[in-house]
């Protein structure tokens, strides 16, 4: 099939390069110049473990192009994803649907014959419909249909979400377009991937439900780390024990600095703005959201305790920057709070990532950035470990304890126990570990 993907991100550069490695002849299409370009020459313009062998396998094999020109990318599409960004509004938190009313718009100027157009963007309920009535409104003359696609992937594990998903839930008013995302979807089936079809305010919903769900699994664990804090329980082993009972899973239920990312944030936000917009306010999603939103300042404010309560012109060190392992993807980072707590009291701080200090750079001021984890910790009062990257696992705790001036470890992921950190001589602070008091 011809498929066209419009926006070059996380989810329409994962999705373009699974569709085309599926054996569809994808073309990728984002407005930026300079990323079509890269792209072109082979460059990835995100760090997605794999992205860039599949996109050079696929791009080889004459499966995968990118373009700059929605219209020349578009032509003879028989399907065409939305996949640009949704931010959050600044100004009441719902979704900011802009980029894909544009896209929309332009989608329509150049329909030449039937295509499937799709929001694989995460979008409110009721969004597919109204691109359905936009293009109606401006092409009156071609026939099209409008499907949701909502995508599931994680970044960092985004290919292998994206071959082999738990499900792909597809929202359909009409059968032609059920029956051409089947198609679409064919190659899956050999993985027994289930495919959900639902109708499409149904699919839109779906999506927020359960990014709103998983958000609150997090935050809710967190909640129970601050009781075991307080009551001398141990909250890893409080989840394990939860974790166990089938019904409740142990994914999502490690207590930490709060969530982030491109996600779970934004969505949390637009799902509480449509339940107050349809006069049903979503109450424990609000709070899930006010929750972690106090939890990431509250992390800074931990580590400063941890000093003494004192930080001036001190050194804190920050290993890991990203909301999580495997990304470059700074968006609503818990250390973009967490830092600007711990600047606000008058430290100074270092930092290391191994992947996303060069976005960190446009959302941080006033950091001092190193190429190692050693290096950043060297002379520091504290060190703070934020996200649970793989090469942060394995510190030489030895070697850092030698390197700073003040042995102080917290450890906001819990990937250090006590043991080992009180063996290499640090003054230890976790997670929900009311039992080391
Ligand atoms: P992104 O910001 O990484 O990528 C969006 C791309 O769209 C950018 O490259 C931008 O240049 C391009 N774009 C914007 N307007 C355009 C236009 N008019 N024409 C062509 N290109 C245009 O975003 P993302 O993280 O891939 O997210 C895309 C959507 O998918 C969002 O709705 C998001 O909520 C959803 N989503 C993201 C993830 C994730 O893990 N990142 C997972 C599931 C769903």
């Amino acid at each position: 099939m011809k498929i066209a993907v419009i926006g070059a991100g996380y989810v329409g550069l994962v999705s373009g390069a699974c569709l085309a490695d599926f054996g569809h002849e994808v073309r990728c299409i984002d407005r930026d110049l300079r990323r079509v370009e890269g792209l072109r020459a082979g460059r990835m313009p995100i760090y997605e473990p794999g992205l860039a062998e599949l996109t050079a396998d696929n791009v080889a094999a004459g499966r995968l192009s990118f373009e700059h020109d929605l219209a020349v990318g578009m032509k003879d599409a028989e399907v065409i994803f939305i996949a640009v960004g949704t931010p959050s509004r600044p100004e009441d938190g719902h979704a900011d649907l802009t980029f894909v009313y544009q896209v929309t718009r332009e989608i329509a100027q150049n329909l030449e014959g039937y295509a499937v157009i799709v929001t694989k963007s995460t979008v409110p309920v009721g969004t597919s419909d109204e691109v359905e009535r936009l293009v109606r409104s401006l092409r009156p003359d071609v026939e099209f249909s409008v499907a949701s696609n909502p995508e599931f992937l994680r970044e960092g594990a985004a290919i292998g979400d994206f071959k082999i998903p738990d499900r792909i839930v597809v929202g359909v008013e009409d059968e032609r377009a059920r029956e051409v995302m089947a198609a679409v979807y064919r190659p899956l089936f050999l993985n027994q991937a289930p495919l959900l079809f639902t109708d499409r305010r149904t699919s839109e919903l779906t999506k927020y439900a359960a990014n709103a769900f998983l958000a609150t699994k997090i935050t809710f664990i967190n909640e129970i780390a601050d009781i075991c804090e307080k009551t001398g329980a141990n909250v890893q082993d409080v989840a394990r024990g939860m974790g166990l009972d089938k019904r409740i899973g142990p994914k999502f239920l490690h207590a930490g600095p709060g969530f982030g990312g491109s996600c779970f944030p934004k969505d949390v936000r637009a799902l509480i703005k449509t339940g107050q917009d349809y006069d049903v306010p979503s109450r424990i999603v609000e709070a899930v959201a006010d929750v972690n939103e106090r939890r990431k300042r509250r992390m800074g404010r931990r580590i400063v305790a941890a000093c003494g309560g004192e930080i001036r012109d001190r050194i804190i060190a920050v290993l890991g920057l990203t909301f999580k392992p495997r990304t470059d993807d700074m968006r609503d980072a818990p250390s973009i709070a967490i830092i600007q707590t711990l600047r606000d009291a008058g430290g100074v701080v270092h930092a290391f990532d191994p992947a996303g200090m060069e976005h960190a750079r446009e959302v941080m001021g006033d950091v001092t950035y190193f190429q190692d984890p050693y290096q950043a910790v060297a002379g520091a009062d504290a060190v703070a470990i934020v996200t649970e990257w793989e090469s942060l696992r394995a510190l030489d705790l030895k070697k850092i304890y030698g390197l700073m001036r003040t042995p102080v470890l917290v450890d906001l992921r819990n990937i250090y126990g006590p043991e080992e950190a009180k063996a290499a001589g640090f003054t230890y602070i976790a997670v929900g570990r009311g039992d080391l008091r």
